[in-house]
């Protein structure tokens, strides 16, 4: 088949060269043929050498690349990314794991498969697509996860109402692509049980990327008074339990994750005497509360979606992590997040400085987190790191 052709200015295929996959549409010189929105495309220099085949795309980012070797996708393609994406997933003892059956399968272009996320809950799959690209052939990656994983999958749950982008103006449902709603959403996370409501919940339903720093948290939480502010389904909550914190109070805006956040504790510890959770705005509950706590978690949403946001982002970290500073019993332990793309490691860290100093504390640098390895950063995109966090301890 004949794809349209994308020709690139000269010198713009140098980061195709390196195996960047994306092509900007300042980078075209000119297109032969006239895709639509998600057709594929073949990437020519202007001197009609073949660079890459990808996604096409209007808007800022043109082209997503998902191969640089001349091949015709089709759905041995697709399946095979998945198996690869798939075979790392239990090279790294995720994926066929005893304890854990909820991680990310694909990684968008950490996964070579830009504009596509999918994570696995137990028997369900559930996709998210960015691009009219992926949607397009949203069934057939259905059936390929289907034929990767055997009989151990059963569902796959399509999940883009709101991640496609909305110029697209794309007509679609979320609902299931293979199987049913099986009404059964118990996950599991080393080997603490989450309810998974990818029906209506945010993301996929259940924040997968805060695995490996909830468990790094819980060597901590031992006989320590724990607020998880920002705790969504209460993920950072049960883990401080189980790791002996002496109490542990949840806040959160939304009063449906709050009810999540009390469910999840009950399915893990019945009968639990030592957490309580609040309703109430972050902001609101860290000027009104006494100096009690010494283990303090912020995970608050992406602060900026986009960079034309920027500044007020970085404010609002050092606004936030400031409140916390100020009340943090000595020798706490702050555990910050920032889950935003468009901000960088060192944008984030110099928010958390600049908030640090200003309450005048001896603070040191424990560790310094990112996304785990489910969440893979392709070497030659390095924009795919997003998640961001810092363990702090204040004396
Ligand atoms: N830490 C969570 C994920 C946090 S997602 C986990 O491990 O799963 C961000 C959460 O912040 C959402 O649940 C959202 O409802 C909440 N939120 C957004 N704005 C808020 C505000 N001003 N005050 C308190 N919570 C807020």
């Amino acid at each position: 088949m004949d794809f349209a052709k994308v020709i690139l200015k000269p010198k713009k295929e140098e980061s195709l060269q390196r195996f960047h996959p994306w092509v900007f549409s300042g980078a075209i010189q000119k297109i032969a043929g006239s895709p639509k929105e998600g057709d594929i495309v073949d990437v020519y220099t202007c001197n009609g050498e073949y660079c890459a085949t990808g996604h096409y795309q209007i808007g800022s980012i043109a082209v997503r690349i998902f191969t640089f070797e001349k091949t015709e996708p089709g759905k041995s393609f697709w399946t095979e990314k998945l198996r690869r994406a798939y075979e790392m997933r239990r090279a790294i003892g995720l994926a066929e794991s005893s304890d854990t059956d909820a991680y990310r399968l694909i990684h968008g272009e950490g996964d070579f498969m830009p504009g596509l996320g999918i994570d696995i809950y137990n028997k369900t799959a559930v996709m998210q697509a960015h691009s009219v690209g992926m949607h397009n052939i949203r069934q057939e990656l259905a059936e390929g996860l289907i034929e990767v994983f055997g009989g151990k999958l059963e569902n796959v749950y399509y999940k883009s109402e709101s991640t496609l982008p909305f110029k697209a103006n794309i007509d679609t449902e979320d609902g299931y692509l293979i199987g049913k709603d099986d009404k059964n959403y118990i996950a599991t996370e080393n080997g603490l049980k989450f309810q998974a409501d990818w029906l209506k919940g945010q993301k996929t339903g259940f924040f997968i990327d805060q695995r490996e720093n909830r468990a790094l948290l819980e060597k901590y939480a031992k006989g320590r008074s724990v607020l998880n502010m920002f705790c969504y389904t209460g993920g950072f909550s049960f883990y401080a339990l189980r790791g002996g914190a002496k109490e542990v109070h949840s806040v959160d805006s939304s009063a449906k994750a709050i009810e999540l956040t009390k469910k999840n504790v009950e399915l893990n510890f019945a009968d639990c005497q030592n957490h309580e959770a609040y309703a109430v705005d972050a902001f609101k509950y860290l000027d009104d509360m006494q100096d009690r706590y010494d283990l303090i978690i912020l995970d608050p949403p992406a602060f900026a979606k986009h960079r034309d946001v920027l500044r007020n982002a970085l404010q609002g970290y050092k606004k936030l992590n400031a409140k916390a500073f100020e009340k943090i019993k000595p020798g706490g332990i702050l555990f910050t997040f920032s889950c935003s793309q468009a901000v960088s490691k060192e944008q984030f860290r110099l928010a958390v400085f600049s908030a640090a100093a200003i309450s005048g504390r001896n603070v040191k640098i424990l560790h310094q987190l990112t996304q785990p390895a489910d969440h893979p950063v392709s070497i030659y995109h390095p924009e795919g790191e997003y998640l961001k966090g810092l363990v702090l301890y204040v004396e």
